[in-house]
């Protein structure tokens, strides 16, 4: 099988969620432009069939079902379509935070699994209580479930919780799948034991044919918006990650098409992506992201590079494989 290179889009910025420390630290409508999207799906075409890697093409927002081009009104199906014309073996992922009933986006969900072989594209939930601060929750969460499970066999949900409302959260979610006849075993113990863990838990959890896999974290306050004092603190040391030592194995491109190397919730995105314009392909960008991560495994593997959490590991990798080597002074001051 060839090895995988993941493509990951921020199609829009605009997301109704309005959470706590929200990660995306804007959520105004700002869409990726389709002429510029069409471009980079060639490019990837390219770079994956000279390199022999299987492309996976990763759809994200704010809420990506929000997307709009402003020229046609046209939405997400359209820049789903394009992929699948100009990249015929992509797999697709797109990541929602997901609505209560609501006929416009049903019908958008529902076009795209009618059009998409379903092996090729899978849907995930990010669900949590601080979108709208928990208001719609229940009824958001067992729509998506019900919308999801009709469509797909396995569906991933993304989980984050606070001091203030992991219980309620596990409440509800274990309310949810029951509903579905889901049996909801493990995670309560397991989260409740170790609330603080910034590693993801994963449950699973099987009915019939279908399968629900819940990623389970602490939520992480990207730039304090959010009272510290109710979030758990990240107690637990960290070195080298999986990227790190692995990678690239992926890009991350925002609306404009600037870039990060990295798609994880930690990295952090006070610190500027590089512009597009400093690339002239996607090639060159994969070179210049491996360069870096050389150098970057390096200074791990010559110092024993360790952080007191993942938050501060994550600062200390972004300054470094956006600015290159040059302005990080003196990582063990971190
Ligand atoms: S769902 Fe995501 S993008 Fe939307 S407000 Fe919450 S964290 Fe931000
Ligand atoms: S931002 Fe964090 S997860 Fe991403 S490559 Fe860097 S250290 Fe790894």
């Amino acid at each position: 099988m060839n090895k995988l290179f993941t493509f990951v889009f921020r199609i829009t910025a605009l997301c109704d969620k309005a959470c706590e420390a929200c990660c995306n630290g804007q959520q105004k409508a700002i869409h990726i432009p389709t002429q510029l999207f069409l471009k980079k799906l060639d490019d990837i075409r390219l770079f994956t069939e000279a390199k022999k890697v299987q492309p996976i093409i990763g759809l994200t927002g704010g809420e990506p079902f929000l997307y709009v081009d402003p020229r046609n009104r046209s939405h997400i199906g359209l820049l789903v379509h394009c992929i699948l014309e100009r990249i015929p073996s992509a797999e697709i992922l797109i990541r929602t935070s997901g609505w209560e009933a609501h006929p416009i986006l049903d019908d958008r969900l529902a076009s795209l699994f009618n059009k998409i072989p379903k092996n090729q594209l899978n849907i995930s939930l990010g669900f949590n209580l601080f979108q709208k601060k928990g208001i719609g929750a229940s009824k958001r969460f067992k729509h998506m479930l019900s919308l999801l499970l009709a469509h797909q066999d396995r569906v991933i949900f993304d989980v984050i919780y606070n001091r203030l409302n992991v219980e309620k959260t596990i409440d509800l979610i274990e309310a949810g799948l029951a509903d579905f006849n889901f049996q909801y075993q493990g995670i309560r113990t397991h989260i409740l034991s170790q609330p603080s863990t910034p590693h993801r838990f994963t449950s699973r959890h099987r009915e019939k044919a279908k399968q629900i896999i819940i990623e389970a974290y602490p939520a992480y306050n990207a730039y304090q918006q959010g009272n510290q004092a109710h979030f758990f603190d990240e107690n637990v040391s960290c070195g080298v990650c999986h990227e790190i030592k692995t990678g690239p194995t992926q890009l991350f491109y925002r609306e404009d098409l600037s870039l990060y190397h990295c798609n994880d919730p930690f990295l952090d995105s006070r610190i500027s992506p590089i512009e597009k314009e400093r690339f002239l392909s996607v090639s060159d960008e994969v070179n210049a992201m491996r360069d870096r991560l050389v150098r970057l495994r390096q200074l791990f593997f010559d110092q024993q590079l360790t952080f007191k959490n993942k938050q501060m590991r994550c600062a200390f990798c972004t300054r470094f494989m956006m600015r290159g080597r040059a302005d990080v002074i003196n990582p063990l001051t971190e």
